[in-house]
């Protein structure tokens, strides 16, 4: 029997130094250049704070520990990365200071499994080094979170690909040296088997970048999500990732991965508006006494932190899950799970974090509101929340069965009816009754 709780003594002295780190030399970052997290590789300026923090995270072992060793990780598996996430999540440049953000940690998977040798010195190194971003482009304007819709296709011309369509919020699409595009190459095959996944390099004849899609609040034209236009974009046959057809696959590859990094993040999240909550209930008096002497707010320290303790919880389980088992699809119902969960927690958790704060914390003064608009993008990226419902409830109803005749299982006169039946056979068969 083994079922243990503890972090042990080595990696919890790792935890302890990574937070000091994040609270001392990483979040001065976010506060000051909270949008340009991944306008980093084009700005000389930040490169040069950037590359002494890379190199004592690297120092300490803590490099891009998502990845095994053959790709100069640590091979630390998924447990230790969510206790990592748990601490980066709260900074917005931390993962990239440590080498695992999205969604470069994702196309580095999938560049290792299916590019080609001169892919990946090209484009595999320098992204584990930390030197370029890429993009991952998916989504489409008209099929969104259901790929049987999209539209953008790649024909097969001679000994090249030929892509053409359009695709929408693709992160990063401006500064990424390289694009990871979903493209349906046999309509008759949609979904599952009839597209296929392609590398297209950043300045490829016809890619056009078409608007920076920012979020809400942030300035028009300058946001970081990418309405792109493949028009006719010629890419080598080379550049197929993967067998053709097998797209869906491969984005599996990365998706499992993703969303469970996105539930270990919104911990790191969730904890630093808790954090925030309990420092404003104990500094705020109001009517003779502190928030934190008011029973509503107790209410909202107390349920907070019950939400958050379920939440790591099931998280870290699935953590250990998956490097147990070493096979996403088997773990897919808790995966799907977190993913599901973490934007109600983030609503409830920060929500009540700006609630204790009142207006300063809907101000610009502290960045709660942008936390709060985080439960939407973890809630949309790498698909909705009603569709990993969906993956836990048809996957839990699997191991269940419809009742065998008019009344359920548990109908009580009926089961009252078979246990006086059971009780008078035991009866009848009893010595006293004989
Ligand atoms: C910050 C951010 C970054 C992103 N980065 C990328 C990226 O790098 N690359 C990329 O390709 N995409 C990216 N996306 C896009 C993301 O994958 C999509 O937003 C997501 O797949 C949902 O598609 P949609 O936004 O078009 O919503 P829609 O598909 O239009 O869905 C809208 C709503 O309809 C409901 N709904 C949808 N499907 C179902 C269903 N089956 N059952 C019940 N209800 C349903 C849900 O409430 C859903 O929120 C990003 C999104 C965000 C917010």
């Amino acid at each position: 029997m083994s079922w243990d709780f503890e972090t042990d003594a080595a990696f919890e002295a790792q935890l302890q130094w990574m937070r000091e780190f994040v609270r001392e030399e990483i979040e001065p970052l976010d506060v000051l250049w909270p949008d340009d997290v991944y306008r980093q590789p084009q700005r000389e300026e930040v490169n040069l704070l950037l590359r002494p923090l890379k190199e004592q995270v690297r120092a300490r072992g803590l490099w891009a520990a998502h990845l095994g060793p053959n790709l100069g990780g640590q091979g630390y598996g998924q447990l230790k990365l969510a206790l990592m996430n748990e601490i980066l999540g709260r900074s917005q440049w931390a993962p990239r200071v440590f080498g695992t953000q999205a969604p470069d940690t994702g196309n580095a998977e999938i560049l290792a499994h299916y590019g080609t040798p001169e892919q990946k010195a090209k484009y595999l190194v320098p992204l584990l080094e930390g030197d370029i971003v890429s993009c991952y482009s998916m989504t489409e304007p008209q099929g969104g979170s259901d790929p049987g819709g999209f539209l953008t296709r790649a024909v097969k011309d001679g000994e090249e690909w030929v892509i053409t369509g359009w695709k929408f919020f693709s992160s990063h699409a401006r500064w990424a040296e390289f694009l990871i595009v979903m493209a349906v190459t046999d309509p008759n095959s949609m979904p599952y088997r009839g597209m296929s996944m392609f590398l297209v390099p950043r300045g490829s004849p016809g890619l056009d970048i078409v608007r920076n899609i920012g979020l809400s609040g942030e300035a028009e034209g300058d946001g970081a999500h990418g309405l792109v236009h493949y028009n006719e974009v010629r890419v080598p046959a080379a550049n197929l990732l993967g067998e053709e057809g097998e797209g869906f696959a491969v984005a599996q590859t990365r998706l499992g991965g993703g969303r469970v990094h996105h539930a270990m993040r919104s911990v790191g999240i969730c904890q630093r508006a808790f954090d925030m909550m309990c420092e404003r209930a104990l500094s705020r008096t109001t009517k003779g006494s502190l928030l934190a002497d008011k029973q509503y707010v107790q209410g909202y320290i107390a349920d907070s932190w019950i939400e958050l303790e379920q939440f790591r919880l099931l998280v870290l389980r699935t953590a250990w899950k998956i490097d147990r088992y070493q096979d996403y699809q088997r773990v897919r119902e808790d995966i799907a799970a977190i993913k599901a969960a973490a934007p109600k927690l983030i609503n409830d958790i920060v929500g009540r974090a700006i609630q204790v704060h009142g207006a300063l914390g809907i101000s610009n003064e502290l960045d709660l509101g942008r936390l709060f608009l985080m439960q939407y993008a973890v809630g949309f990226s790498d698909g909705p929340s009603e569709v990993h419902k969906a993956t836990v409830a048809r996957r839990v109803l699997k191991r269940y069965s419809p009742a065998p005749g008019l009344w359920p299982t548990q109908h009580l006169p009926t089961r009252r009816a078979e246990a006086r039946e059971l009780v008078k056979e035991r009866l009848a068969g009893s010595p006293g009754q004989q």
